[in-house]
Order: C-alpha cells, then sequence, then structure tokens
C-alpha cells in the first residue's frame, strides 16, 4: 500500500482562524486583505499575546467548514492507501497552550472523519520528516522532499505560483477533491 499523508488546515476545512481573527477585532477582513500565509499578520502585534490567547479558548474548528468533498473522497482513498493525516499544531510566536490545539484538532477529525484511528494522526511541523510516497498539502514548504507525487491544495496565499515553476518542484497543483479523486482513485 502506498503511503499518503494529507494536511487538514485549507486542505480538508477552512475558515476557522480567519473567522476568530474578524471576531477578535470586531472587523470584516476578506482573505484578499492577507499579505503571505499567515493570517495573523492583520493583528497589531502588541495584541497578538491576547488573540492567541483567544483563539486557543474558542476552539478554532467550532468555525471552520469542510472544503467540498474532502471528507467522502478522503474516506474512499482509506481503503486504498496508508493514510495519515498530518498537521502542524504550532503557530509562530504563540508560546502558550499549543497542546490546546492538539486536541481540538484530534477531536474534530475523530468527529468528522470516524473513519480515521488515532494512530493515522500525525501532529508536527516537521512534515519533511516523514516518508511518504503522495502528499497533499496547501503549503510549498511541506511539498519538499522524496515523493511519488506531490499535490499543492489551491489556497489564498499559494494562487501566485505558476504550473510551471511548481513542475520544476515535481509538484502539481489540484483545486478541488474531484481533481484528487480523479488523480488517486483511478
Ligand atoms: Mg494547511
Amino acid at each position: 500500500m502506498k503511503k499518503l499523508i494529507i494536511d487538514l488546515d485549507d486542505v480538508i476545512c477552512e475558515g476557522g482562524f480567519f473567522t476568530l481573527i474578524n471576531k477578535f477585532l470586531n472587523s470584516n477582513f476578506t482573505l484578499s486583505d492577507v499579505k503571505g500565509y499567515y493570517m495573523q499578520s492583520l493583528i497589531d502585534d502588541s495584541k497578538l499575546d491576547e488573540f492567541f490567547e483567544f483563539l486557543l479558548e474558542s476552539n478554532m474548528y467550532n468555525y471552520v467548514e469542510v472544503i467540498p468533498n474532502a471528507i467522502e473522497v478522503i474516506e474512499k482513498l482509506n481503503d486504498k492507501y496508508e493514510l495519515y493525516i498530518c498537521s502542524s499544531f504550532i503557530i509562530p510566536s504563540c508560546e502558550k497552550n499549543l497542546g490546546k490545539l492538539i486536541k481540538d484538532k484530534c477531536d474534530w477529525i475523530k468527529e468528522n472523519m470516524p473513519f480515521i484511528k488515532f494512530s493515522q494522526m500525525i501532529f508536527t511541523s516537521e512534515k519533511h520528516l516523514i516518508d511518504a510516497d503522495i502528499r497533499i498539502d496547501d503549503s510549498i514548504k511541506n511539498l519538499y522532499g522524496n515523493s511519488d507525487m506531490k499535490l499543492l491544495f489551491t489556497s489564498y496565499h499559494n494562487t501566485n505560483f505558476k504550473d510551471d515553476e511548481l513542475a520544476k518542484e515535481g509538484i502539481k497543483r489540484v483545486d478541488n477533491w474531484i481533481e484528487i479523486e480523479k488523480l488517486l482513485l483511478k
């Protein structure tokens, strides 16, 4: 069986972190206001500690939406591949209470994908340490390393990468889960 690792945030579900930024600031930012990868750049540095405390208390997974077809396709992939959900729990410059984020991720996965065993969950930001035949992630840095297939899931922060630049790194862009289904479940 081929080993497949799938990212969680902005690949399986999305929107929780951003919703809580708007709640915290009482603002109406849209994703086009975010410059770069880190949404917290919208918050003044002096308020970041307070925001992270609010974020972790609120459980951002209470505010996420499932990306269309993700769960149905993953359930099918789970029969054909040695499958792991691999998610980072590190938030840069947040130093407290990150264990709560692991708990919230783990609870959400169990509730929404009960077919995923605890032994299929990996929580690390060092994803390059894990060998996998196939990787799916919205962050290019998580796609480096030896894999037969590296799929970049389209997200607000990676649309500027051109297909030919990605091809040089052996990376293929996918826009949705139906495309993944066609590629991996032929
Ligand atoms: Mg992600």
